[in-house]
């Protein structure tokens, strides 16, 4: 089977800022076509749980509390990688809007639920060195992406 990495709380591990989960079924269900690799960059970075939320900033990362989080960001997103190039991952199903997993969106740095263009550390990290990142919403995307190769393999 594929590897592929996803985010730990997609699939019901407590490991938010809140100490909550966001298990996810269409993820979960992933486990039938892919091999799941659980990480999540925030824990893999040392920081505990629960936790303040944190935003990205032009100027780092930082709690609500203004505590400066952009080592144990960019720990978590090493970490990350070297756990993907390890296991050979090639693709990745992250939490939304997270500003370590997020793909497409993250908040502004306010702290006032403004989403702005851009991925988070992790995510950002992944996609640069060529693992396609795709979030919680995009499972028949990344479904159809492997039907689109599995018929192409078929004709060839
Ligand atoms: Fe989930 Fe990623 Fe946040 Fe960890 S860092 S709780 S895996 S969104």
């Amino acid at each position: 089977m594929e590897p592929l990495l996803v985010s730990a709380c997609l699939l019901g591990c407590k490991c938010r800022y809140d100490g909550k989960s966001c298990p996810n079924e269409a993820v979960i269900a992933l486990k039938d076509t892919y091999y799941l690799i659980p990480v999540c960059p925030e824990q893999l970075g040392g920081l505990s749980t629960p936790r303040l939320p944190s935003e990205i900033t032009p100027n780092g990362v930082f709690m609500k509390d203004g505590t400066d989080v952009t080592y144990a960001y960019r720990l978590g997103a090493e970490t990350a990688l070297f756990i993907a190039q390890t296991l050979d991952v090639k693709k990745a199903v992250l939490k939304a809007k997270s500003p370590s997993c997020g793909n497409t969106l993250v908040y502004d740095g306010s702290f006032s639920g403004t989403l702005v263009p851009g991925s988070g550390i992790t995510a950002g990290l992944l996609q640069k060195n060529g693992v396609t990142v795709y979030n919680e919403n995009e499972t028949d995307l990344l479904l159809n992406s492997r039907m689109h190769i599995d018929s192409g393999s078929v004709l060839l």
